[in-house]
């Protein structure tokens, strides 16, 4: 059954301010949602990108010769169109992706406060000035690097380019992105929509395609830095690979997030908020909650927590998988976990939706009693799977949690601010919440986590991203000849 509501945009390579077919190959997009191919996405190869660094490269004196304050009017138009457009955008990001309305409108809101953060860079870019000698100036100023890259993944299609985008051209580089062949569609509109907004053809580009594109964005002599957001996996390859040529990369890579429980905390809050964590986005997010750590006696908020996630239905408060193999992965994990002796309260397992059979759905699940050293407590599932591990101690908990790779995000739920303290302080991820299922930085905080979940010293967004996209360039000038002289003169 089609599910479309709105024309989808082609998933075509844009170039220097044009959409073009690919030279090569193309792979099925599928709506995952319904199991319907959607479109056909080119896997393009090193000619194309090639093509679109020339772009690029050409477009950057003009671009980078703006001041910040002439670059970000684009953003300032291009924010205004995304709200224009905010019901088309949704239903593409959900047509592509596979989640529900809700949760697609919030990753398009998302996407305008990015945007809103991009627009306040000239107020937040502060070259500084000091009279270093007599007579002699120190300036610093922010320039940007050249052709960039950003890879991405699919399970935020909209929201993760614009994590980079509106930064890094504001700031004046011309960049290269290569969305997630899964999910290509979303990053069409944004292009259109920045010429719409007047950004200059060739300083943004889109290359389709899969590893092969990838490496040679790795390797290409001419791109000078690499953002990615996808698994750990390909984050370590994509991290090693361009530095290895001598590029900056920031690589953000998967995560296994940690919810620690104390018997205090507020029952309904605690079960709602966990819920809506691990099953939001269908348990796609990389902030997703995975493992709760109960401590002590915590069967009443188990107990509620299983009555919200059976009351979560499979297309209509949940969405899709990304694809038949996501949902088989996530059921063998499930299974795998009660083979091992943990015990499945709520099972998401063989769940059909009716009018959309040949949809990729899991339902949300719970599992108890999952011991630490279960494959289900150690990886990441990325599925709408809670697994609860329990422990008396509550050093035990932050152990468990610090025996993670990963280190994302961690919550504690708790009524008792020390404990809160306590648990924050010893826990070893990058975004730690309290009371909270999913603890994402707002603009202006940047995001980014610890250990296996990001690779490089900056965070993607925020005030961080600034000193990733721009080098600083040191000015010392002296004009006036009867100028002190010293022994640093
Ligand atoms: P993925 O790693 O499979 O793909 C990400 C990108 O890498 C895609 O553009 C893909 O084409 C490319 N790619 C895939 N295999 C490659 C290879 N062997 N060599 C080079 N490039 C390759 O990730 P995904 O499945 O699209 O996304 C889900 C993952 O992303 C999860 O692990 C999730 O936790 C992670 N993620 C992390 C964050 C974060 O902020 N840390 C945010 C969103 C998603």
């Amino acid at each position: 059954m089609s599910t479309k509501t709105i024309a989808l945009p082609p998933a075509k390579n844009f170039i220097n301010g044009h959409l073009e077919n690919g030279l090569s190959k193309t792979l099925d997009v599928f709506n995952p949602a319904s199991g319907e191919v959607i479109a056909k996405v080119p896997l393009s190869g090193k000619g194309e990108l090639d093509k679109a660094v020339e772009a690029a490269k050409a477009a950057f004196p003009a671009w980078s010769s703006q001041t910040l304050k002439e670059r970000v009017q684009v953003f300032f138009r291009f924010r205004t169109l995304l709200e224009q457009n905010l019901q088309e955008l949704t239903e593409l990001v959900s047509i592509e992706n596979g989640k529900i309305y809700s949760e697609a409108k919030a990753e398009v809101m998302k996407g305008i406060e990015l945007c809103e953060f991009a627009c306040s860079l000239p107020q937040i870019v502060n070259d500084e000035i000091q009279e270093v000698s007599k007579g002699v100036e120190c300036r610093t100023s922010h320039c940007p690097l050249g052709v960039v890259a950003c890879i991405t993944p699919f399970n935020f299609p909209h929201m993760v380019p614009l994590w980079t985008i509106p930064n890094a051209i504001a700031l004046g580089n011309c960049m290269i992105l290569k969305p997630s062949e899964q999910t290509p569609l979303s990053a069409v509109r944004i292009a259109e929509l920045l010429k719409e907004a007047g950004l200059p053809d060739g300083v943004l580009n889109i290359v389709n395609g899969d590893k092969e594109i990838v490496e040679a964005i790795c390797d290409h002599p001419e791109i000078e830095a690499v953002s990615f957001v996808g698994s750990t996996r390909v984050a370590k390859i994509v991290y090693q690979r361009a530095t290895s040529n001598l590029k900056r990369c920031v690589a953000l890579g998967g995560a296994k997030n940690h919810l620690i429980v104390l018997p205090d905390a507020h029952t309904e809050m605690a079960a709602t908020n966990i819920a809506a964590s691990m099953s939001g986005c269908a348990g796609q997010r990389c902030m997703a909650a995975s493992a709760m750590v109960g401590v002590g006696k915590i069967d009443h908020i188990v107990e509620r927590l299983c009555e919200v996630a059976r009351a979560i239905v499979p297309g209509d408060s949940l969405g899709s998988v990304i694809s038949k193999e996501a949902k088989e992965r996530i059921e063998r994990y499930i299974t795998e976990a009660e083979e091992q002796g943990a015990k499945v309260l709520v099972d998401g397992r063989n769940t059909t939706v009716k009018g959309k059979e040949e949809g990729y759905y899991v339902g949300a699940t719970v599992i108890d009693y999952v011991k630490p050293e279960m494959k289900i407590a150690k990886e990441e599932v990325f599925g709408p799977v809670l697994s609860i591990l329990r422990t008396n101690d509550i050093d035990e908990a932050i152990r468990i949690e610090n025996s993670s790779n990963y280190g994302n995000a961690s919550s504690v739920f708790t009524q008792n601010g020390k404990m809160a303290d306590y648990v924050m302080e010893r826990v070893s991820a990058g975004m730690v919440g309290v009371n909270i299922g999913v603890p994402v930085p707002r603009e202006p905080f940047s995001f980014g986590g610890w250990n296996e979940s990001k690779f490089g010293v900056s965070d993607i967004t925020g005030k961080s991203s600034v000193e990733f996209w721009t080098k600083l360039k040191k000015r010392t000038t002296k004009w006036n000849p009867e100028a002190w002289t010293n022994w640093m003169s």
